[in-house]
């Protein structure tokens, strides 16, 4: 089954001018992944993944050591709203050929007033932005940014697609509630059109994941076509065995949840493709209480 792997960091060990593609590529394909989103180095606020570029420096080398594996390897470039001339920066990206925008709320609410207008400029280009979210390992005290109910706020930001990482791992329940609220914020107000992702990136430890499978397959909400898959492996060491393992394992527990063939393609790649708008699939959600729940 082709398996899309949509959250690959910058290794820390890549040179200031690009990665190894062809390595990574070798290395994807001992994992059996296909395909791969790639998130540039972070912004100047994120210090501890940043080596002092600016944004369009950041935007020349994600879009440099892709270039050669287009159909591969898709170009992210991680952005905050401090950043010197944001709106011109999120522009020439998307005319450039980014296929996203990363962004961790590190040190601001999603809801600020300079994020939403951020995000009011990304949702125009029509890529999709991969946030963080849940509890946040950086060296700072910034995890209480990464609630996932503060992207409620998102819910009247027409055109956005996004994704949460971790299913917001530790609060995934809170994710799985907050999905409910788009899902019917959107049949009353089709025109709120904001779309919202699950990125199953770990996240869960082990014994959680099962849990966080059932819930998420068995919560009866019109979810298989919104959930993402992914690794947080990084560009100059894709560690094949690490997405072995998340891929065995949740392959297993689909087929012990009885997820069809379908579902399963769909988390494993389909959905990756409607997202980043790489196949002219659309979908359309059904009602969240068409069953007569
Ligand atoms: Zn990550």
């Amino acid at each position: 089954m082709k398996l899309f792997d949509v959250h690959i960091h910058l290794g820390t060990r890549s040179s200031d001018v690009a990665f190894d593609a062809s390595a990574l590529l070798g290395q994807m394909n001992r994992a059996g992944v296909r395909g791969g989103a790639i998130f540039s180095e972070a912004p100047r606020s994120f210090a501890s993944h940043n080596r002092g570029h600016d944004g369009y420096q950041r935007l020349d080398m994600v879009l440099e050591s892709c270039k050669a594996h287009m159909d591969r390897l898709f170009p992210i470039l991680w952005v905050h709203p401090d950043e010197d001339g944001i709106d011109d920066l999120i522009g020439e990206a998307a005319g450039r050929g980014i296929n996203g925008f990363k962004v961790i709320c590190n040190n601001f609410y999603v809801y600020e007033d300079k994020s939403l207008r951020m995000l009011e400029r990304i949702a125009k280009t029509g890529k999709p932005v991969l946030f963080h979210s849940g509890i946040l390992w950086d060296d700072g005290v910034s995890s209480q940014y990464n609630r996932p109910l503060h992207w409620e706020a998102l819910c009247k930001m027409g055109g956005l697609r996004f994704s949460l990482a971790h299913c917001s791992w530790p609060w995934y329940d809170e994710c799985i509630a907050l999905y409910g609220k788009f899902l019917t914020n959107h049949m009353k107000h089709p025109e709120d059109n904001s779309e919202m992702f699950f990125d199953m990136t770990p996240g869960t430890p082990v014994p959680y994941r099962r849990d966080l499978m059932t819930k998420l397959l068995g919560c009866g909400y019109d979810i298989e076509h919104n959930i993402l898959w992914g690794t947080d492996c990084q560009t100059d060491h894709y560690n094949d065995q690490w997405a072995r393992k998340w891929h065995h394992l949740d392959s297993a527990l689909m087929d012990e949840l009885h997820a069809s063939e379908e579902t399963k393609h769909l988390i494993f790649s389909g959905n990756a493709e409607r997202f980043f708008g790489l196949s002219d699939v659309t979908y359309k959600h059904r009602d969240l209480f068409s069953d007569g729940s």
